[in-house]
């Protein structure tokens, strides 16, 4: 069992009062699950305090970690809501309150909506806090699978796989998206598993053999051009991330140059790119894997720099350098950032900005991430667009806030796609929401089947049908019956170009 000591000691900076709320966060939840068990059988109280630990790890505050303590109180021990805010304040009970909500959304008809699926999850949080403590929850929950009734065993995988694993992907956080991947695998591919695990096993020595002659060579050269390393070490790639690659490649183990790569973490910046062009001094580069992430970071900050070079005796290895602070964030991604601490869920426009920005789209492997080979999506556009159109700093976080992290209804295509609109929106911000064609030219809309006037307010897990006609144009009584910005500005712009 993980003791408080345990706890406290993996943080030396914490207040008095940080450990103080610890400490009382982890007597009362120790008390208020006195009686229940885990499927394992061991004390349900284990949980809560791997629940804190990982959320350590993750580099969260110390009111997180107290209510990642506290986090099943409500729904599994019974406590009033009440006398949760009495003990432990408003903030506490809102993160509890948080994951509770999140643990009740049901995924149904996952492997068809999934993508669509993490967004309400995002929504519902509406703080980073909640979902810091919700990935921390399932970290536990998947490295204790084993015990859970088999016929559960799958579907809890499934949705790690397709719901948390990309979110933690999506908000940079890399160490918690590949072991809540890893932890998956076997229950999704048992098979594929073995076979992943014993290829990596094998090659990875092999690799970690001929990186070990290049490092060596490489640190005499830093050396000799006063580059100071401030680590270096080897990074084994994650089962289920190699085993997509591999798919990628008809599982040949040959094309995959990275399944331990070395890592130099340096100084600054320019010591990276200096680096670079040591290690391009010293052996040929395979061309078209140079990758600058750090001119051009990914969609989820990731910065870095790839390289993958002929070592001269027939092997080819991949180096990867980048600073302290790129590192951090790779491993932690928004957990790294100190702005969430400070303000709890929305501070600056620009950190509001990087954060919402994390959230959607959502995509599967890493590769995909790659914002040199993926268009910018729309919505993105859509926000930056936004973010122009507002002067005020504060009404463009206003907006945001209400586009993002208000009451949400979710509605549905014809098809079965999950739109999500602010609550109050109508077919003219679902027509919008879809495209802006297909908004200019609304005439008419279904809701479930029946015809509905264009400006009823749509209900959750409504299926809205659109009718357009090329006749139809915007028209200024539109903008009383939307919600969104998006539908508004849209029709703001055919109204202007239509008075000039
Ligand atoms: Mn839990």
């Amino acid at each position: 069992m993980v003791t408080l000591g345990e706890i406290l000691k993996q943080r030396s900076s914490w207040s008095k009062e940080e450990e103080k709320l610890i400490e009382k966060a982890y007597n009362y939840a120790q008390k208020a699950h006195e009686d229940e068990e885990r499927f394992s059988g061991e004390p349900y109280f284990n949980h809560l305090t791997e629940t804190a630990k990982n959320l350590v790890d993750l580099d969260a505050d110390a009111m997180t970690v107290a209510a990642g303590l506290l986090h099943d109180v409500i729904e599994d021990a019974k406590m009033k809501p009440n006398e949760v805010r009495k003990l432990f304040g408003d903030e506490i009970l809102f993160l509890i309150d948080g994951v509770t909500k999140l643990g009740k959304l049901r995924y149904r008809g996952m492997e068809r909506h999934a993508e669509s699926l993490r967004k309400p999850l995002i929504a519902t949080a509406k703080d980073i806090r909640v979902i810091m403590i919700k990935l921390a929850d399932r970290l536990h929950n998947m490295q204790t699978l084993e015990h859970v009734p088999a016929r559960k065993r799958k579907r809890i995988a499934q949705e790690t796989l397709q719901i948390y694993a990309p979110i933690a992907n999506r908000l940079g956080m890399g160490q918690v998206k590949g072991k809540l991947e890893d932890l998956a695998f076997p229950y999704i591919h048992p098979k594929k598993y073995k076979e992943v695990k014993e290829l990596r096993q094998k090659k990875s020595k092999e690799n970690i053999e001929d990186l070990t002659k290049v490092s060596k060579r490489l640190k005499k050269e830093l050396a000799k051009e006063k580059i100071r390393i401030l680590k270096s070490d080897y990074r084994i790639k994650h089962l289920y991330s190699l085993f997509k690659k591999l798919e990628k490649y008809d599982m040949n183990i040959e094309r995959v140059y990275d399944i331990a790569a070395l890592r130099i973490i340096v100084e600054n910046v320019s010591d990276c790119y200096k680096t670079l062009g040591i290690i391009h001094g010293l052996w040929k580069p395979l061309p078209g894997r140079i990758k600058d992430y750090i001119a051009s970071p990914k969609i989820n900050g990731y910065q870095s720099l790839h390289t993958t070079v002929f070592t001269g005796d027939g092997s080819i290895v991949e180096i990867q350098i980048r600073t302290s602070e790129m590192h951090e964030e790779a491993e932690y991604g928004v957990a790294a950032h100190s702005t969430y601490k400070e303000h709890g869920s929305i501070p600056k426009v620009d950190e509001t900005l990087s954060w919402v920005s994390k959230l959607i789209p959502f995509y599967n492997s890493e590769d995909d991430l790659d914002k040199n080979d993926t268009e910018t999506p729309d919505w993105l556009k859509e926000i930056s667009v936004l973010q122009q159109d507002v002067e005020k700093p504060e009404e463009f976080i206003k907006n945001l806030k209400e586009d993002f992290f208000e009451d949400r209804v979710f509605v549905f295509t014809p098809k079965g796609d999950v739109i999500d609109l602010p609550k109050g929106a109508t077919p003219i911000d679902f027509a919008y929401s879809i495209h802006s064609e297909i908004g200019n030219h609304l005439s008419g809309a279904k809701i479930d089947g029946k015809l509905s006037s264009i400006d009823k307010p749509l209900e959750n897990g409504d299926i809205v049908e659109i009718i357009t006609s090329k006749k139809v144009m915007a028209t200024r009584k539109w903008l009383e019956s939307s919600k969104t910005t998006l539908a508004r500005r849209k029709i703001k712009s055919v109204l202007q170009s239509n008075e000039k």
